[in-house]
């Protein structure tokens, strides 16, 4: 495996693989890597003839509170990782290579950065976009996978590439979960024992508004005010928000008739967490 630091670099590798007709495939993550990465990992290679994971942790999707850094990080036990799955190329660039002094272009898709966790983190899809068209056009990937965790983040990844033409194509990995059910997170790293407990109440959560869902509650303020008690029963505990979204476009469903997707983020302790289930009717 190379490791690539220069954004130069990177885009002469890339023109280099594209001139040998080699399909590119793209996995851009924060590092601190996890099975759920690895998992990304293998749909990539398995797509693609050269497989190129990027780990940066981006400054400008985190707000002034966040936890940028704090953002648990560990190139030394990453690599090894990346080897193992036989990744061709680990690009980890620099912040002041990414974002030099006199940076001011930023990316931003209006509506689906809006709600659910867009509207706790203000301008964290802008930092998500902006980041990811810069690395696109560094790696040029004809594919690039994203982890459904995330799924706010698919959804502005896969509109920005249909509305600004990118050529290449988005593929999503559904999320991997410890045995217990808990969505993996690099961010997971920070609870204690006690509140690892607690973290098991989103999954148990979103089982919970299914139960409900697929018995015939349709009053979504009660399923809302249901879930929100049902978290909030575990200890520290503090729910962000319950939403009842379109899977496509994240808007809050007046009514439920047809897939919706449920969508948690919650604070155990100090950790936010997030998760999220398409309920299919
Ligand atoms: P991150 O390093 O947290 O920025 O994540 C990098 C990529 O991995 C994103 O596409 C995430 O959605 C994906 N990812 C992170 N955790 C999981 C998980 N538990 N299951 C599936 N994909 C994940």
């Amino acid at each position: 495996m190379e490791i690539v630091k220069s954004k130069e670099q990177m885009k002469a590798i890339s023109r280099g693989f594209k001139k040998e007709g080699y399909r590119i495939g793209f996995v851009p993550t924060m590092g601190y890597l996890h099975e759920g990465h690895l998992s990304l990992i293998r749909l990539a290679k398995c797509k693609s003839d050269r497989t190129v994971v990027s780990i940066f942790v981006n400054p400008l999707q985190f707000g002034p509170n966040e936890d940028f850094q704090a953002y648990p990080r560990d190139l030394e036990r990453d690599i090894p990782l990346l080897e193992k799955e036989g990744v061709d190329i680990l690009f980890v660039p620099e912040v002041e290579d990414i974002y030099p002094a006199d940076y001011q272009t930023y990316v931003e898709v209006t509506h689906l950065s809006s709600g659910l966790c867009g509207a706790f983190r203000s301008g964290h899809f802008k930092g998500v976009a902006t980041i990811l068209l810069k690395l696109f056009n560094i790696v040029k990937p004809d594919l690039a996978v994203f982890g459904e965790k995330d799924y706010q983040q698919i959804r502005v990844v896969e509109q920005m590439v249909k509305d600004l033409d990118l050529d290449m194509e988005i593929l999503r990995h559904p999320i991997v979960r410890e045995e217990d059910g808990l969505a993996m997170s690099s961010r997971n790293t920070y609870l204690s024992s006690e509140e690892r407990r607690s973290a098991l109440s989103l999954y148990q959560a979103l089982k919970f508004v299914e139960r409900l869902i697929l018995g015939g509650e349709r009053d979504l303020t009660k399923i809302r005010e249901l879930t929100k008690e049902y978290i909030e029963s575990f200890p520290h505990t503090k729910v962000q928000y319950v939403e009842i979204v379109h899977p496509h476009t994240l808007q809050s469903v007046e009514e439920i008739r047809g897939p919706v997707l449920v969508a948690l983020a919650v604070f155990v302790g100090k950790t936010r967490l997030i998760d999220n289930k398409i309920i299919d009717l």
